[in-house]
């Protein structure tokens, strides 16, 4: 990995930057902060005047935002835009460039705070993707490495010890039953030279959800099986449940959630042993009838249609535990049920894939350091450990070993080392995710047009709602409840699902619309009364697709189409519609220049209230915030002709014999449920095809 450092004169512009985001408040702005803070109710028993005075003084510089953030663009940022990207930051020091950049005829670190405000929100919207990069990145960066940390005067003035959940909390409750799973055995350096004599029957990229299912299969079926995964293995006594930044920083693709380089989406998926079921919420839902049609007569795939692959769902779901069973809802899920049952829409509870037990830390995104989630770490990467399959961590596979039109093995970094490994199998399996199995097919050679094509994304839009009583986002289940009133509100089934889930501060910080420094730091100070929701879109139509640069590095380019836009609005306008109707005051919408919605102390929350409409249709008549996507699918699809699909029906690939795609990206198109558990099924019904064709004795083909 590439590493930056700044000079002097571009680290005081980055911390003009950033302390534009995080702003030491000037004496009005602070005394605002504080009587705002304290005329909520119950909010004196939460808050220290003095911690208020020293948070609205502290900036993001005075707690070393700027370092973190040195240290953290490579991670995120291709080599190419951090050059742009220090390009601009050089440019914004340099008076003739800085007025064309700012409008004021001063380097950008000597202009009034106030005025830097205006300048970066001009950033945010600008029709130069450098300008709209620097926003996203910056912004994010700045807000979440200032909240993340724990020592800082930020975080006490939150109080945030005071109301916090996560971990620590769970522990002390009497239905807190951990369960200790064996250490699983990765390779170690000495024995890499050994594997290159050998001639595996299956190398498998990848450990998430879809290869852990084939690594298991094939293994059970008595196949000699190696797993290559590019992330770190974590056994739960390693994870760090409490410290949100060292997970995401560990256990995330770049460090957690990042603008693509256009500035067009937000994207966040796992990288770490058990891919993004190491550190997902545990959803576990099934795709809907209308989906499964589709998958079957648009895309020519009876599989879909077939009770084979509701078999398989069920064979998923079984391994992995799924149940109701003792979900107990967190604050902000019980607000989304509350409102959606005032509006009369439908909400059902999420199963989840916990076998049932009670879980309710609000840290899956941190790994599960209690055991209970059936992580494919916890499930099928064990069966196939106990059935000799081997694994190999910190190891990333760089292409596909091609011989006369069939695969033969991997090239491969192991250890995070220089040095190129090629090691041979009899089959390859790519399940690297949508994101990077397109990427690594088209780096082996393959040419395949639809490869990295069609990406999908269930594309999200997000609404704050804050209330009045405490909601404790630091505590319970992350997500536990769906509303599913508007999968079909736009008549061709690719609507949108309303979910609700709940982060740390450092996250949080990310996801309130940044409108100004004092407004952002005085809605921090509503962490407690706040409900995050999204609604995700089962995308339509949007021009999505996967890029890559020299280094490996993928990127993705997201078009909005008409009609995902308006879904993305229109997701908002629901999401408010039910806060409101669960009693929030406050709705926080990242919809430019759309402000925040309050009721006055003297109004009651009501979805008729005429100031209420009138700022739903200011929504309606703005453009779609940025959205984020945590799936990623369909970018290799499966299907029936090698002119419309990446793959055949079994996920081996047009191009090239022996080698199959067995992830979320042969999703034919937008699934519309978290893809979890489809993706396992899909597994399955591969490894079907991997076993039969590796043996013509149908005996053997018969064990699985
Ligand atoms: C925060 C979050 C919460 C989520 N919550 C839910 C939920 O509650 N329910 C649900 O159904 N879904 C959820 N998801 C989505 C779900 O986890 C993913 O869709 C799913 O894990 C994708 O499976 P996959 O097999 O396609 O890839 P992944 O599970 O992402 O696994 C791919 C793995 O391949 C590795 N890899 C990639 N390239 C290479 C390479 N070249 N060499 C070696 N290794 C490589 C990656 O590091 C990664 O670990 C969530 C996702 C996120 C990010």
């Amino acid at each position: 990995m590439f590493t930056v450092s700044f000079s002097d004169s571009q680290r005081q512009t980055l911390t003009a930057i950033v302390d534009t985001f995080v702003a030491s408040l000037d004496v009005d702005e602070e005394a605002k902060l504080i009587e705002n803070t304290l005329r909520v109710p119950g909010s004196s028993a939460c808050f220290d005047r003095e911690q208020l005075v020293r948070f609205a003084k502290t900036s993001g510089s005075s707690i070393n935002v700027v370092d973190k953030i040195e240290r953290k663009l490579p991670l995120i940022l291709t080599p190419q835009q951090l050059r742009d990207l220090l390009l601009v930051i050089n440019l914004l020091d340099y008076r003739p460039a800085s007025i064309l950049m700012t409008g004021h005829w001063k380097s950008f670190k000597d202009i009034p705070r106030s005025e830097r405000e205006l300048v970066v929100t001009k950033w945010r919207k600008s029709s130069f993707a450098v300008f709209r990069q620097i926003y996203n990145s910056l912004m994010g960066l700045s807000l979440t490495e200032a909240y993340f940390s724990h020592d800082t005067e930020l975080y006490q003035g939150l109080h945030y010890n005071g109301i916090q959940g996560g971990y620590q909390h769970f522990k002390q409750q009497s239905d807190y039953q951990p369960i200790q799973h064996e250490r699983l055995k990765m390779i170690a350096d000495e024995e890499v030279a050994a594997l290159s004599a050998v001639t595996f029957d299956v190398i498998i990229v990848g450990s998430g959800a879809g290869a852990s299912i084939v690594a298991a299969q094939l293994a059970e079926a008595g196949f000699s099986v190696l797993v290559l995964e590019k992330g770190k293995y974590y056994h739960q006594d390693d994870m760090t449940p409490d410290d949100d930044q060292h997970a995401f920083s560990t256990m995330y693709e770049d460090g957690g959630i990042a603008p693509n380089a256009t500035g067009t989406v937000n994207v966040l998926s796992g990288s770490t042993f058990g891919g993004g079921t190491a550190i997902n919420y545990l959803a576990c839902l099934e795709p809907s009838d209308d989906v499964r049609k589709q998958w079957a007569e648009k895309s020519g795939l009876s599989y879909f249609n077939s009770p084979q692959f509701q078999e398989d769902l069920s064979r998923a779901a079984d391994r992995i535990g799924v149940s109701t069973d003792n979900i107990v809802h967190s604050g902000p899920n019980q607000k989304l049920i509350e409102g959606c049952k005032k509006l009369g829409h439908t909400v059902k509870t999420v199963p989840q894939n916990t076998s049932g037990r009670s879980h309710h830390c609000g840290k899956c995104y941190t790994g599960c350091a209690s055991g209970i989630k059936n992580s494919t770490t916890n499930t099928w990467l064990k069966d196939a450990a106990s059935h000799g399959a081997q694994f190999l961590d910190c190891t990333r596979v760089n292409g596909i070993l091609i011989r006369k039109g069939k695969a033969v093995g991997v090239s491969c970094n192991v250890h995070h080392s220089q040095q190129i490994h090629k090691l041979f199998a009899k089959r390859v399996v790519v399940a690297g995710g949508a994101l990077h199995t397109p990427s690594l097919l088209k780096r082996s050679g393959l040419s395949n047009p639809n490869i990295g094509q069609h990406l999908r994304l269930h594309l999200a839009s997000i609404c704050v709602g804050i209330y009045d009583q405490a909601t404790h986002p630091s505590q319970g289940a992350l997500l536990t409840a769906v509303c599913d009133a508007f999968e079909n509100w736009e008549g061709t089934h690719h609507g949108f699902k309303i979910e609700c889930f709940t982060q740390g501060l450092g996250m949080f910080s990310g996801m309130v619309p940044w409108l100004g420094a004092a407004k952002h730091k005085e809605t921090m100070l509503r962490y407690r009364n706040a409900v995050i929701t999204f609604a995700m879109m089962r995308d339509k139509d949007s021009k999505c697709s996967v890029q890559y640069d020299p280094y490996g590095k993928v990127d993705v380019s997201c078009d909005l189409s008409k009609h995902d836009e308006a879904n993305l609005v229109q997701g908002i306008v629901e999401m408010a519609r039910i806060h409101v109707a669960a009693g929030a005051r406050q709705i926080h919408v990242s919809q430019h220049p759309i402000d925040s919605f309050e009721f006055d102390a003297n109004e009651e929350s009501c979805v008729d209230h005429p100031r209420f409409l009138a700022w739903i249709q200011s929504v309606q008549s703005q453009a779609a915030p940025v959205p984020s996507s945590g799936h990623q699918m369909a970018s290799c699809r499966m299907g029936a002709s090698p002119k419309t699909s990446a793959t055949k029906s079994t996920g081996e690939t047009w191009d090239v014999g022996n080698l199959y795609v067995a992830d979320s990206s042969l999703f034919p198109t937008a699934l519309g449920v978290n893809p979890m558990l489809t993706i396992q099924a899909i597994a399955l019904h591969v490894s079907r095809q991997i076993v039969d064709s590796l043996c013509s004795n149908t005996k053997m083909a018969a064990k699985i």
